[in-house]
């Protein structure tokens, strides 16, 4: 049995090797698959029709020969097959359609108003049931996989703690495949976002990387020598949850002085509206409208861009604050890279201008003399292709 088991594994490994050369270097024949990773004709002969049989690679044409018969080439057809990726997040699901290189074909995005707790998970049921609808049958869908904040044990696809959406021990993954029958991941959304600008951003060849993503909350997710670290109970990277002000602000966990309290929207959006009510200068309000429920993270940035004195001052302390977080986490894992996204830093330069010269300013010089602090390359999108990244890692292996 044991000596099945091997083979089978061995079969697998290989099978995915050559997938992944094919989507690196195709169009790319047969035997030059095999020279490059040493294989035996037969593995890569026998490997390549079951890719075909799953219409995941296709023969296009042939290449030059030495000598002999013109080489059939190999092409990889991302377009073969799709996956369902959806994120939640405090204040929306977005649910997108991706092809298998996690290019985004539909989206939609839906505000998930004041549901907690079961009716979260009902909604979402809603949702996927109303996305999928219009296909014919959902043959050709690879699965759907869910990225979400707060505590995620990603082995058993369950939420273990999410205390804005009030969700605990919840099985998401069981729920959503017996109902729709298809395949589901879930994961942490700042770990996926994280192995996305990896596998399919433009930070691939870092081994020693942070991304903190500041929207609804604030989180991160830790990656230390090329592999993401979870932690125990994987829970690590709950950076909004650490603590800045004994005396401070009561946080939805139940702890106070928690720094995203001072770093997320709300706590932006809440400094906003006080400075508008002691009638500081803004162009706040002119650009949402005149109608305050229209103040949103995108207004924010849009005030930004003008040079609103207002929104600049909220920058600056944010800011302020969210190098006060870094900084211990540049001294507690020395990362080569700290990758910024969420609602609030999307396009956000000046962001990235006051927190790199806080940081700079604040750590030990010697952990900051390599380090940059960079907008993510996925922009908007990540939240989708974060969700991707994590079926098509467990999936195909894929790295770019
Ligand atoms: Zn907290």
């Amino acid at each position: 049995m044991r000596r099945t088991g091997d083979l089978k594994l061995i079969q697998e490994l290989n099978r995915s090797i050559i997938l992944d050369t094919i989507r690196h270097y195709g169009p790319i024949s047969r035997s030059e698959i095999a020279k490059r990773h040493k294989l035996s004709p037969t593995t890569v002969t026998s490997a390549v029709s079951e890719l075909i049989r799953d219409s995941l690679v296709s023969e296009v044409g042939t290449g030059t020969s030495n000598g002999g018969r013109k080489p059939i080439l190999l092409q990889f057809s991302p377009d073969s097959r799709f996956l369902i990726g959806i994120s939640i997040s405090g204040s929306k699901i977005t649910i997108a359609e991706m092809n298998l290189e996690a290019k985004v074909r539909k989206k939609e995005a839906y505000s998930i108003k004041s549901y907690q707790g079961d009716s979260v998970i009902a909604y979402l049921l809603q949702i996927i049931e109303q996305f999928v609808q219009p296909y014919e049958n959902l043959d050709n869908c690879v699965g759907i996989s869910i990225v979400t904040q707060g505590i995620v044990d990603s082995d058993n696809g369950m939420i273990r703690y999410n205390p804005k959406l009030k969700l605990k021990d919840t099985p998401v993954k069981e729920i959503v495949e017996s109902r729709f029958q298809i395949k589901t991941w879930l994961d942490n959304d700042t770990n996926a976002y994280l192995l996305a600008e990896k596998n399919i951003g433009d930070f691939n060849h870092y081994q020693n990387m942070l991304y903190v993503t500041i929207g609804d909350g604030l989180g991160s997710s830790i990656l230390v020598n090329g592999s993401i670290y979870r932690g125990y109970a994987g829970g690590a990277g709950e950076f909004g949850h650490t603590t800045i002000d004994r005396a401070g602000v009561r946080c939805d966990c139940g702890n106070v002085g928690c720094l995203e309290n001072y770093v997320s929207w709300p706590a932006i959006y809440s400094k906003l509206l006080s400075g508008l009510a002691k009638g500081k200068e803004s162009c706040i309000m002119e650009l949402a409208e005149q109608d305050i429920n229209r103040i949103s993270s995108k207004t924010f940035r849009q005030a930004l861009d003008r040079r609103d004195p207002l929104a600049e001052s909220i920058l600056e302390e944010t800011a302020s604050y969210l190098a006060t977080g870094l900084v211990t986490l540049v001294h507690l894992f020395n990362p080569e890279v700290i990758i910024l996204g969420g609602d609030i830093a999307f396009e956000n330069s000046l962001l990235i201008s006051k927190v790199t010269e806080y940081v700079t300013e604040y750590a030990h010089g010697i952990l900051t003399e390599g380090l940059s602090i960079r907008l993510n390359s996925l922009g908007e999108d990540v939240e989708v292709v974060g969700a991707a990244a994590v079926l098509l890692q467990d999936t195909f292996q894929f790295s770019l």
